[in-house]
């Protein structure tokens, strides 16, 4: 059931276990320090593991216009047909909601599940929804935010993504650190930077931070180049331009273009309608298309990060009993895992492994240590849902007694029959 969370302290929630952690540890839920890291790391896995693509859009400084290229970026891949995710984590100034005209939004949850506020078929989740007012960032302690960070990246519903674009605090301290550190295999980040000479500077330190942590650059963006009129649409370079292209060549990251300064972007964030949907056809709607089409098209560059993903696999987990799939799902014999191309929805391996012992709220985060994303099941009580559902794992329930192949072909053509709950436990 949902549970409507009123504006709230960051980090409130941190720290406290969940149900599926208490079922582990037992009622008083005794878990160490390490135990509660392994099992926080098992949920942000799981659910990561769901996601395609992760985006990080950093700055080197607030204000050069980041927030306003992770809208812009997320909008477009939605535009375009994707599963799309936006997660404001800049402690600084969550403006996301104010960009998409949802100030005000707060988050249901279940459970210790957050879930995202939908804006068509955009998800979005923001710490802006958590501040009472937009002051109250600027108050919080350092481990108040990490551990809000922390929170925001592992229990966020999010369900299965093609793409996740991360809003990261800008700079290069604490606060993005925690973020690309827990977002552990981004496909990369997109550098927003202004054309003068400290915000260049700065974003210097920005590459300089992604090299330190492995994080791929995507591109650079400068923001703010040139000036478009309002009133004939002509673009006019009043301040110095090009750094950015510059210390992308300098650096020997991809350049993926300039953003002019156009007043109706200002506008359309505050008035909470997002400039990629409003002004599609002028010269600044095309700049941004420009700029996101690499991305879109996964090939920044030739040899560029996006360009080497390989296919997206799948691995889905089936209990089984006498070579079928078993009706008792916790008392299961075995497993069968089936991994899936889900690009040519073709099965690519298969392998059958004993069930471990039958221990309460065990099963989500072992068949989640082992890089299971999907259950198809016959029966499964509601609480167990909801345990494999907080690591990130996606459960049908109700599908027939057949071999584990032809349930997961079945399930790839979009045909797999499921919804009555068989369970009798
Ligand atoms: P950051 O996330 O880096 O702090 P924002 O995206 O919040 O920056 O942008 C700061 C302000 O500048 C916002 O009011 C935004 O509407 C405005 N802005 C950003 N890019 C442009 C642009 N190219 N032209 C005009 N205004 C812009």
């Amino acid at each position: 059931m949902n549970r409507k969370v009123e504006h709230t302290d960051a980090g409130h929630e941190v720290g406290q276990c969940s149900e599926g952690e208490r079922a582990d540890h037992g009622a008083g839920c005794t878990a160490g320090e390490d135990d509660q890291q392994i099992i926080d790391q098992r949920k942000l896995d799981g659910r990561m593991g769901r996601i395609a693509h992760k985006i990080l859009v950093l700055s080197g400084k607030g204000g050069v216009g980041k927030s306003t290229m992770a809208v812009n970026l997320a909008l477009s891949l939605m535009l375009q047909g994707k599963r799309v995710g936006l997660l404001d984590v800049d402690i600084h100034g969550p403006s996301v909601p104010g960009m998409l005209g949802l100030e005000g939004q707060t988050i249901l949850t279940e459970g210790e599940t957050m879930l995202p506020v939908e804006l068509g078929d955009l998800r979005v989740m923001s710490i802006g929804f958590l501040l009472r007012n937009k002051e109250d960032a600027l108050i919080w302690r350092g481990p108040m935010k990490m551990g809000v960070i922390k929170q925001f990246l592992k229990d966020v519903d999010w369900g299965d993504l093609d793409y996740l674009v991360v809003d990261a605090p800008p700079g290069t301290g604490d606060e993005p650190l925690s973020v690309c550190q827990l977002i552990e295999n981004a496909d990369g980040a997109v550098v927003v930077t202004t054309p003068q000479e400290v915000a260049v500077a700065a974003v210097r330190r920005s590459i300089t931070f992604c090299r330190k942590l492995n994080l791929p650059v995507l591109g650079i963006v400068e923001n703010m180049s040139g000036f478009v009129c309002p009133h004939c649409g002509e673009t006019t370079d009043i301040f110095m331009t090009g750094g950015g292209e510059r210390l992308a060549k300098e650096m020997d990251v991809p350049f993926l273009g300039r953003i002019p300064i156009d007043f109706n972007i200002a506008a359309s964030g505050d008035a909470g309608m997002p400039y990629i949907e409003r002004y599609p056809d002028t010269a600044t709607g095309r700049a941004f298309a420009e700029v996101i089409r690499p991305i879109l098209e996964g090939s920044p560059t030739a040899g560029s990060p996006l360009c080497e993903r390989k296919e997206e696999h799948m691995r889905i987990a089936i209990p089984m009993a006498a070579g079928k799939l078993s009706q008792h799902f916790g008392h299961c014999e075995r497993f069968a895992l089936i991994d899936v191309d889900q690009a040519n929805k073709k099965i690519i391996d298969k392998q059958e492994l004993e069930s471990p012992e039958h221990q309460p709220g065990l099963l989500p985060h072992w068949l989640a240590e082992k890089g299971v994303t999907v259950v198809i099941a016959g029966g499964m009580g509601e609480s167990a849902q909801k345990l494999f559902s907080e690591c990130g794992i996606r459960v049908l329930i109700g599908a027939p007694a057949e071999a584990p192949e032809t349930l997961v072909e079945a399930f790839m053509a979009g045909t797999l029959k499921t919804g009555g709950n068989q369970c009798d436990h």
